[in-house]
């Protein structure tokens, strides 16, 4: 039997692990820490079902993942600038809520479960140097930070609830959120400039959610990240490299989930199959990563200023996840404007590897 090592396991080391453990090979990951999900503090996520034509419950059914975790799905969603207000019904889920962190229901417990069940052998509290492992699956790396976030979860008896705040009063060039999921409630701030100023924009965006919802939390926790984006790094010497620490993420509203969950499936196929993983992680990742630095760029330069123009096009468009959808695959306007685009953002994000 052939042995894969992965170091790190977040969502994207357990899925690679799943499939390859549940064909023939032993798998051992290291977990610097003594669990799964530790550093996440039960933060409830949206994982977006639109960037992809399959629904994300059928797309982890092709990846062999079972929802054995806390996943709704929620189709209504509202999205305010404070003074505006947009509430989106959409005929099918928007995204589904998950829950991050050691908690049963967390996405990280579910995977973790799965891949013990197939007799992966995942080694808490242990790390390894990148050349001793096949699969590097670290998570965000600091070199290429492109946004941060803090937030609070708590407990909370309102009801199910999602929306999303974008102004620049509260998260400069980004966006707030507040998600209620069966008891489970997050308020969090992302921004993608100013991060000297985050706990400024953290205290307002929590002062307007308290101030417009009835949430009573019971036993905050805070937690706070930063993501990592680039659309050129998916190898490191003989080193597969997967999630976040690939690049995998969304620079225009920092979504990683699906990404990191679906570039360890396409690890473990590159893996079976004995196929090119820069060729298959590249064929699926490259539209969506250049999309969303065209995707970012529109919206900082022609957005950020008044984001009512551009919601209004999505709320007033015949299907607003289909018209959603159509940015992310890297379509025939954004491949025009993609060398303005990567020029600016070459220039706003130095550090980023683009
Ligand atoms: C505050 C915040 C909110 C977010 N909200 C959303 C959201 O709503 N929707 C969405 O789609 N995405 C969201 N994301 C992004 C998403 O969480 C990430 O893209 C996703 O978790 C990446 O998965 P991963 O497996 O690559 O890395 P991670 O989830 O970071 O897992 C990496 C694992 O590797 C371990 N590790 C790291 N270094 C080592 C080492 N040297 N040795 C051993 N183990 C190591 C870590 O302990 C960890 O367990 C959010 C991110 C943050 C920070």
């Amino acid at each position: 039997m052939k042995t894969v090592k992965i170091l790190g396991a977040g969502p994207s080391g357990l899925s690679a692990a799943i499939n390859l453990s549940q064909n023939d090979y032993n798998v051992d990951i290291f977990e610097r820490n003594l669990d799964v999900g530790s550093s996440a503090k039960g933060n409830l996520q949206g994982v977006e079902n639109w960037s992809e034509d399959l629904d994300l419950i059928e797309e982890f059914k092709k990846m062999n993942i079972k929802t054995n975790f806390h996943c709704e799905p929620f189709k209504n969603l509202r999205i305010t600038n404070s003074k505006e207000n947009w509430d989106f019904s959409c005929n099918k889920p928007a995204f589904y809520i998950i829950k991050r962190g050691t908690d049963k229901s967390s996405l990280d417990q579910g995977l973790k479960k799965q891949a013990l069940d197939n007799g992966v052998n995942i080694r808490f509290g242990e790390t390894a140097p990148i050349s001793d492992v096949d699969i590097v699956a670290t998570g965000g790396d600091p070199k290429f930070k492109f946004a941060v976030g803090k937030g609070i979860s708590f407990e909370t008896e309102h009801e199910n609830i999602a929306v999303g705040l974008v102004n620049n009063y509260h998260a400069f060039k980004g966006y707030s959120y507040l998600l209620v999921s069966n008891g489970f409630g997050c308020i969090a701030t992302v921004l993608f400039a100013g991060f000297q100023d985050l706990n400024k924009y953290f205290k307002r965006t929590v002062d307007e959610f308290q101030a417009n919802y009835d949430l009573k939390e019971k036993h905050p926790d805070k937690f706070s990240g930063y993501g990592s984006f680039s659309n050129q790094i998916m190898k490191k010497g003989d080193q597969i490299l997967i999630g976040e620490v690939g690049g995998f993420q969304d620079l225009l509203w920092g979504f990683g989930t699906r990404n990191a969950i679906k570039s360890g499936y396409i690890a473990s196929k590159s893996i079976l199959d004995c196929e090119d993983y820069c060729k298959l992680a590249g064929n699926h990742f490259k539209p969506k990563l250049n999309s969303s630095i065209v995707n970012r760029f529109i919206w900082e330069k022609f957005a950020s200023n008044n984001y009512s123009i551009i919601l209004n096009r999505i709320y007033n468009s015949e299907d607003p996840l289909k018209y959603l959808n159509s940015f992310h695959n890297f379509n025939f306007l954004q491949k025009l404007t993609y060398p303005f685009a990567l020029f600016y953002m070459k220039y706003r994000y130095p550090n980023l590897k683009l």
